[in-house]
Parts: structure tokens; C-alpha cells; sequence
């Protein structure tokens, strides 16, 4: 379950912060702004745990009085959620046995993750990883963690992830970098947030600085499913991210109702490329509990990677891939 943003409560506030703690976090209130009926609210219901959170700048993206918008879709708590799928389970990737020692997860050769927070500024609905308890730890500070580090001389990346790691403060980040770049192997920083499209705010030029200008070379995957989550606010986030000479990948979750089009994933690839943004992983749903209403056959993913082949130019045609728990990478699926 992701922890709450407390963390933020008692600092000096900077924008993104205050966005941050803003965020929209009761269904009725989202369907007002909406201007949706509130008879919705039979097919909708507010979670005790993993409760809907939603930036006001990605609601802002959403059209208005309609259900089916795929940027609500990803966040709305539907009532179906509360159903119990046959295969549809809490750990469906396996993490848990990956974890080395707390907080780190070496589940495929050279590169490891980190998990930095619980916290993330968007909980959507299809998420993995909404199952599991993180303790809002601090996992360099972890000698077991830092010894790991140390002693496998074969890991050249490490992972930020979470959660999401760019909730956390830069002052918490640039510990990061700074312990990171200390040890010699490790060549590469890599982080995997989802608030440069919820959040653009959060690219300040304080975390450029801090993601440029250490020895290590950044990349940053975020994760975008729907070409109307790229507004303007975004993509100047993106090219500042760009300029600033951090590499772009972008991952996507193929999701019923919400990006289950040939139409829209062209669209995507065409407009993250405009972002600067290289498309990486086309993911197949991952099935943790709660999540099967998002499903869509493997016949239909396959049949959808086909026709990206047939529209797009081959460097903009994600790699389809779901995992599976125990491989040694993510499997692509032809
Ligand atoms: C997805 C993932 C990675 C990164 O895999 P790449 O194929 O390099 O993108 C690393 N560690 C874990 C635990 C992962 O789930
Ligand atoms: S998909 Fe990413 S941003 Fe969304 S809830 Fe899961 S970890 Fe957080």
C-alpha cells in the first residue's frame, strides 16, 4: 500500500509540492469537476487503501461529462475493482522473491532497483505494484543495501524507483546521486517516475541540475498511456529534460478502454517522439488483483504490434513485452 505524502507537510512548500498535496483525492469531488452525474458514484467507490489521488493539472486534461475519458478511466476506483479474478493475484511479477535485501530488487544481470518511496503522485487503478506494504525507507542508508552495491562490481545501473522517486524532495534525490556516483562500478542512473506527465511542475531546474551533473549518466523512463497526457505543460517539461541532456524512454501499460487502439498508440509514439521522448516498452498488463477489467488478450496485443509495424517508422514501435515472474528480462511477446 502507498504511504501517504506527510513527508512534505512540515518543509518550506515549493510549487510542485503544493500540486502535489492538492491533488484531487475523493471520487464525488472528481465527477463534479467533471461535470459528470453523480449517479456514477453506484459504479464508483472510495478505497480505504490505495485511495484515488489525481494531480488537478491531469484532471485538467480530462474532457468534461465524459465516463469514458481514457485519463479518468486510469484513475477513477471502479467498483469492479473489488471482484476477485481467478489468476489475478498479489505479487503476479514475482518482486517479492527478487528482493535481495530490503528495498533493492536484482532480478536481471547489471542493473538493479531501487525502491525509494512508497509514495507517488497518481495511484492508478491497474498498478502492480498498489498491493505491496513499502516502508518509507531511505535504502542507501541501509548498510546491507550499500554493501550489496559495493560488492556486486557487476552492477553498471541502478534504478530509482518506488513508488515514485521523484516525489521525493532534491535534497533526498541528490543524496542519491551523490552515494551512487561514489561507487566505481556503477556507471549509469536510471529513474522510472510517472510525475514528468502528471506532474510537470516537478522539473525544476534544480532537479536538471541535480540529474547532469554528476559522473554518472541519467536516463529517464516515464510512463505515459494515452497521447492526450502529453498537453504543453508536458512536453516543455520533456524538452527540458532533453536539453538539459537526460535520455528519454518512455513505457506504456495496454489497458482496455483506455489505449486498446492502433489509432491511439500511433498517436502516442508520433507525439512522445515530438516530446523527445523514445518509446521502449509496450507492456502487457501485469495481473495483480483488482486489475481485470483492464485486460486484453494476448491476440489483441499481438494484433495491435502489427499494425504499429505497418504505420510507424521501425524506431518508434515500443517493444511488446509482459513479464514473467522468475525470466531474466522482460519477455517480448511477437
Ligand atoms: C523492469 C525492471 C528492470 C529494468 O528492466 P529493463 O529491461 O532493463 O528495462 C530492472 N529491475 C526490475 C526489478 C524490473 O522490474
Ligand atoms: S503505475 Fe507508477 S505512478 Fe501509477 S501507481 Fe503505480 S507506481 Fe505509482
Amino acid at each position: 500500500m502507498m504511504n501517504s505524502l506527510t513527508f512534505v507537510q512540515n518543509l518550506p512548500q515549493t510549487p510542485w509540492q503544493t500540486e502535489l498535496q492538492h491533488a484531487v483525492r475523493d471520487p464525488a469531488t472528481l465527477l463534479k469537476q467533471l461535470d459528470l452525474p453523480t449517479s456514477l458514484l453506484t459504479t464508483v467507490y472510495n478505497p480505504a487503501r490505495f485511495a484515488l489521488r489525481v494531480p488537478r493539472g491531469y484532471v485538467a486534461r480530462m474532457r468534461k461529462a465524459d465516463p469514458n475519458d481514457p485519463l479518468l478511466r486510469q484513475v477513477l476506483p471502479l467498483v469492479t475493482e473489488q471482484d476477485k479474478v481467478a489468476g489475478f493475484t498479489l505479487d503476479p511479477v514475482g518482486d517479492q522473491q527478487s528482493e535481495k535485501v530490503t528495498g533493492l530488487l536484482h532480478k536481471y544481470q547489471g542493473r538493479v532497483l531501487l525502491i525509494t518511496t512508497g509514495a507517488c503522485a497518481v495511484h492508478c487503478r491497474y498498478c502492480f505494484r498498489q498491493h505491496f506494504a513499502y516502508a518509507d525507507a531511505h535504502p542507501l542508508r541501509e548498510p546491507a543495501v550499500w554493501e550489496y552495491l559495493q560488492a556486486h562490481t557487476d552492477i553498471k545501473e541502478v534504478i530509482l524507483s518506488g513508488g515514485d522517486p521523484l516525489t521525493l524532495t532534491d535534497k533526498r534525490l541528490a543524496e542519491f546521486v551523490q552515494r551512487l556516483a561514489s561507487v566505481s562500478h556503477i556507471q549509469r542512473l536510471r529513474i522510472h517516475s510517472r510525475l514528468p506527465i502528471v506532474l510537470p511542475e516537478r522539473i525544476t531546474d534544480d532537479l536538471l541540475t541535480l540529474l547532469t551533473t554528476s559522473r554518472l549518466q541519467s536516463l529517464l523512463v516515464v510512463h505515459t498511456n494515452h497521447p492526450n497526457e502529453l498537453d504543453l505543460h508536458v512536453i516543455d517539461a520533456l524538452h527540458r529534460l532533453n536539453r538539459a541532456g537526460v535520455t528519454l524512454l518512455n513505457q506504456t501499460v495496454l489497458l482496455k478502454g483506455v489505449n486498446d487502439t492502433a489509432e491511439t498508440l500511433v498517436q502516442l509514439s508520433e507525439q512522445l517522439f515530438h516530446a523527445k521522448v523514445m518509446p521502449y516498452y509496450l507492456n502487457v498488463l501485469d495481473r495483480a488483483q483488482g486489475t481485470a477489467h483492464f485486460e486484453i488478450s494476448l491476440e489483441t496485443a499481438q494484433g495491435l504490434l502489427e499494425s504499429l509495424r505497418c504505420q510507424l517508422s521501425g524506431y518508434l514501435v515500443p517493444k511488446l513485452v509482459r513479464e514473467v515472474a522468475g525470466a531474466p528480462y522482460k519477455v517480448p511477446v511477437y
